[in-house]
């Protein structure tokens, strides 16, 4: 196995905490990343596998068991499904914003939204990376994956994963274990061959953030560029000098709940009505059948709201910080929990609660981390 004199987890996470693990694998190569985890599972122990960091959130104590730092990289072009997509094939450590700067210099359209997400392409499935508007799974045809349970590596078609608003079945939720404890080893997208052409961007989400008029024709770089640089001003491009991106970019996903329950919230507060499920199949027993077909019964109504929105009314505003700690709210965007230098996880769990009690108190809903936690209780 790729061993490496294993380091504190404060250096290897974008939230900066954590401690030294026991031990620490660093694969390469795909065939090292296969054999490293076939081995760590024979033995049994507690493990997780380390992309970027920049969507975990590390308790102080020394991680008991083994971390696993997936470093493959590459990028192969595959003929798409048709004559103006093409398919990227990206090994899982590869860097997902090096992966949208390539995308846009070949004129491959689909993931030029998301400029700035830090982190690896393996991860990006997880938890269903997303911004202003898209997401990873309108572009992802499947993912080569290891699983657990069996030790195989096999193709898995993105329907089958489970992807949803900021989860599939891969992701260590808090509180709860993984549908499908697996690892990613590479990610297909199929991506619109586009080249530099201005168009017209359909997405009301992202000509929103970057003012654009309704019909205006902007090119793939253009949109690359403005992305970039209205997340820098919200803090959610890493920055080594600016502690208002040492996070975990949004700390708390924005909550899901149901349509009476959004109700009871103030009318101000942003809301956008999930699709709500049908049941497909219905069956109307002949006898009963009288020529009209009945509307699909509505099986759940849900709303997103927003978390930001919350905490902000909630009497937090940018900057909060409790009393002699080191972990404050950024001063760009009330969703993110930063480092201020030095902060213990403690600390940021220690804020992490008071926002989840303040919103509790006023608002009746409890906020969920998006990050996934190791060895830190909320
Ligand atoms: C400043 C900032 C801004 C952010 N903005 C956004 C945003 O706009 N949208 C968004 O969706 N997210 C955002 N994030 C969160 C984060 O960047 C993404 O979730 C990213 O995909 C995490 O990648 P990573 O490689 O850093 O994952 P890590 O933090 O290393 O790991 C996250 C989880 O995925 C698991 N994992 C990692 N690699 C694999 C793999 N190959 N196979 C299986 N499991 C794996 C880990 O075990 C862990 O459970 C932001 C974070 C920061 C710090």
């Amino acid at each position: 196995m790729p061993e490496v004199a294993p380091v504190p987890l404060s250096q290897l996470t974008t939230l900066r905490t954590g401690g030294t693990p026991a031990r620490m694998i660093e694969a390469l190569t795909t065939d090292e990343l296969v054999a490293a985890l076939r081995e760590v599972w024979a033995e049994g122990g507690p493990w997780f596998v380390l992309g970027g960091g920049s969507n975990l959130f590390v308790g102080d104590e020394s991680f008991e068991g083994t971390v696993v730092c997936v470093r493959t990289t590459g990028i192969d072009e595959l003929p798409g499904s048709r004559d103006d997509t093409a398919r990227l094939r990206v090994q899982a450590g590869h860097d997902w914003d090096a992966l949208v700067a390539e995308s846009v210099e070949r004129g491959l359209a689909g993931i030029e939204a998301m400029s700035g997400i830090p982190g690896t392409v393996g991860a990006a499935p997880v938890q269903n990376v997303g911004a202003y508007g898209q997401e990873i799974v309108q572009t992802l045809v499947e993912v080569e994956l290891i699983d657990e349970a069996t030790g195989e590596v096999s193709t898995v078609p993105a329907s089958e994963l489970g992807l949803g608003f900021r989860t599939s079945v891969l992701k260590h939720h808090y509180g709860s274990v993984p549908d499908r404890p697996a690892v990613i080893l590479s990610v297909t997208l199929e991506l619109e061959r586009v080249g530099d052409d201005e168009r017209p961007i359909t997405g009301e989400q992202l000509r929103g953030a970057l003012g654009l008029e309704r019909g205006q024709a902007v090119s793939l770089r253009w949109i690359r560029d403005h992305v970039l640089a209205t997340r820098a001003r919200k803090g959610m491009v890493l920055d080594a000098e600016d502690p208002d991106t040492w996070s975990a970019g949004s700390f708390f996903q924005n909550a899901i709940v149901s349509a009476g329950f959004a109700r009871t919230l103030p009318d101000e507060c942003p809301r956008w009505p999930l699709a709500p499920v049908f049941d497909p199949v219905t069956v109307i027993p002949l006898a009963a059948f009288d020529g009209v077909l009945p509307p699909p019964p509505v099986e759940r109504s849900e709303v997103k709201v927003s978390a930001a929105w919350l905490i902000e009314h909630a009497g937090l505003s940018r900057g909060f910080r409790l009393p002699r700690s080191r972990a404050g709210l950024s001063t760009k965007h009330t969703l993110a929990l930063t480092n201020r230098g030095e902060a213990t996880a403690a600390e940021i769990a220690q804020l992490a609660r008071f926002v989840q009690q303040r919103v509790q108190a006023e608002f009746g809903l409890l906020l969920q981390p998006e990050p996934v936690l190791v060895d830190v209780e909320l």
